[in-house]
């Protein structure tokens, strides 16, 4: 009764993608996504309950490169146990059979509430006591649910990632949590995973000022471009009064984002994107053009995104595209160009 309304999200987006599962894309599944210039991708789903597991299979993701930790929470009517906690992580494991998963650590504050959770009140939730500053000030939280996906990534490969990192020092003080949990597993002969990344969500603009150190600190990054937009041009995402005001494809934002794909790439470091732009035909083109190469995006998105991919030369969109993010070129609309293009060059939208 009442769910709250990410999980009213989750499922309506479940039922869309049932609708939309039309042929065409399924054709798709199997095919590579590789642009007709032979650029390859990694397209890979967002999830975040149980249930969305089947569509790895289904829409042919190469993995799932957000899982929404806070979902479980969000359903429970009491905070999920430690125990309770890795069996879920080990079912989504489970049901990935060897694909990739990157787990989110909780996300939870703010606006997401959690009804058996003393909540406090707040101005401005979205910038307020959420996400991985709750978890680092309430530690046993945080180190509950670390010790949860690290049993449950035992004897295999454990993403994880944080979000709301505003501070490098922040994703540091996670990390300690990470090797002290991992500590005390072993000092008590627990099994550990084979391999451990950790990453960070890039969708605080202040890290784009700190991407040198950030970038020799990870492992990998993740762009939450929705709350990276919301923060980056002041606008609520959740306000639908403001939320559409700025394009998404405004040229400041592309800059920005063109800057993190270029430092991740000159310092090796994996990035994906996971906010709802990947899942976008056109607003994906522009992160090709870009230079992203790693998306993440509803199930749903996956046959549209692969459609436009392969109906797409990378090489000849970013010798267009980067040019009208210089300073000083005449067409500042980036999404009339896009929109033009696509049609010039037939490109699948
Ligand atoms: C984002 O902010 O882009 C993101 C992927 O995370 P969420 O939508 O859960 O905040
Ligand atoms: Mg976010």
């Amino acid at each position: 009764l009442r769910p709250a309304q990410d999980v009213e999200n989750a499922y309506a987006e479940k039922v869309r993608f049932r609708a939309r599962r039309q042929a065409q894309y399924r054709r798709l599944r199997n095919k590579p996504s590789v642009t007709k210039d032979g650029v390859e991708f990694s397209l890979q789903m967002n999830a975040g309950l149980l249930v969305d597991l089947p569509h790895l299979a289904e829409a042919g993701a190469a993995g799932v490169g957000l899982f929404r930790t806070e979902l479980q929470f969000m359903v429970a009517s009491s905070f999920p146990r430690m125990r309770e906690q890795q069996a879920q992580y080990e079912q989504v494991l489970d049901a990935a059979d060897g694909k990739p998963v990157t787990f989110r650590s909780l996300d939870i504050g703010g606006d997401k509430v959690l009804p058996y959770l003393r909540s406090i009140q707040e101005e401005n939730p979205a910038m307020g006591w959420r996400a991985l500053r709750l978890g680092l000030d309430r530690p046993g939280l945080l180190r509950t649910q670390i010790r949860a996906l690290l049993k449950a990534a035992a004897g295999r490969d454990l993403k994880l990632m944080f979000p709301m990192v505003a501070d490098v020092s922040e994703f540091v003080r996670a990390r300690e949590l990470v090797e002290k949990e991992l500590k005390h597993l072993r000092r008590h002969n627990h099994a550990v995973p084979e391999k451990i990344r950790l990453g960070v969500m890039v969708e605080v603009p202040s890290l784009l000022f700190q991407l040198d150190e950030l970038l020799a600190q990870v492992d990998f990054v993740s762009v939450g471009s929705n709350d990276l937009f919301q923060f980056f041009c002041a606008v609520d995402r959740g306000n639908t009064r403001v939320a559409d005001r700025f394009d998404t494809l405004n040229i400041g934002f592309l800059r920005a984002l063109k800057q993190i794909i270029d430092k991740a790439n000159a310092a090796h470091v994996p990035v994906t994107l996971c906010g709802e732009l990947a899942g976008r035909p056109l607003e994906a083109m522009a992160l090709v053009g870009l230079g992203y190469r790693d998306l993440s995006m509803s199930p749903a998105s996956l046959g549209p995104i692969k459609a436009m991919l392969r109906s797409l030369d990378a090489g000849r969109l970013s010798a267009r595209l980067l040019p009208r993010l210089e300073p000083g070129h005449p067409e500042a609309n980036i999404r009339d160009f896009l929109k033009r293009y696509a049609s010039e060059m037939d490109v699948a939208l």
